[in-house]
């Protein structure tokens, strides 16, 4: 049985200076996904080695960090069936050049590091990255009427 799961996206300073918001979000949209939390932040360099802790050791971080601090990023919550996965199909891979046409970084980027959007990659980081990112009382709990024609009945049970 599916199961709703809540996702972190990040839209990369990149993005925001190439003003592909819109056709970002609108992509997770038509999908089908349901926001359940949206806002802009700066982020610090605290924030990054954790968030970026898996890599943090690596030659290219201090010039990943400078450029996810250069403009302040868009953070969103996404929530759906299996959301986490298939976020991160949408998403495509990490080299934006090689990333699979119809992705988001398939079809916006051709960089490693700007690449556009943050997705998290699994269901644990995924949990641990929406709370990192926002307080509780920033995550909304609505009904999207959209569903019904989104999902079959018994997927929503
Ligand atoms: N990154 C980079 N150089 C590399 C690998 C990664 O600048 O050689 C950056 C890139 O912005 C990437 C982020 O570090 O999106 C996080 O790396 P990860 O391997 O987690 O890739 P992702 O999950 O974003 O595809
Ligand atoms: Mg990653």
């Amino acid at each position: 049985m599916a199961v709703q799961e809540r996702t972190l996206v990040l839209i990369k300073p990149d993005a925001i200076q190439r003003g592909l918001i819109g056709e970002i979000t609108t992509r997770f949209e038509k999908k089908g996904l349901k926001l359940i939390g949206l806002k802009m932040m700066g982020l610090d360099e605290a924030l990054l080695r954790e968030h970026y802790a898996h890599i943090s050791e690596k030659p290219f971080f201090p010039s990943l960090s400078k450029f996810m601090q250069s403009t302040p990023v868009i953070a969103m919550c996404w929530e759906g069936l299996e959301v986490v996965d298939a976020v991160r199909k949408i998403t495509g891979i990490t080299k934006a050049r090689q990333a699979e046409a119809g992705s988001i970084r398939g079809d916006l980027a051709m960089s490693v590091s700007c690449n556009v959007i943050h997705a998290s990659d699994s269901l644990e980081n995924a949990e641990v990255e929406v709370k990192r990112f926002f307080k509780l009382d920033e995550l909304y709990t609505y009904n999207k009427s959209e569903y019904m024609h989104v999902y079959a009945a018994d997927e929503l049970e």
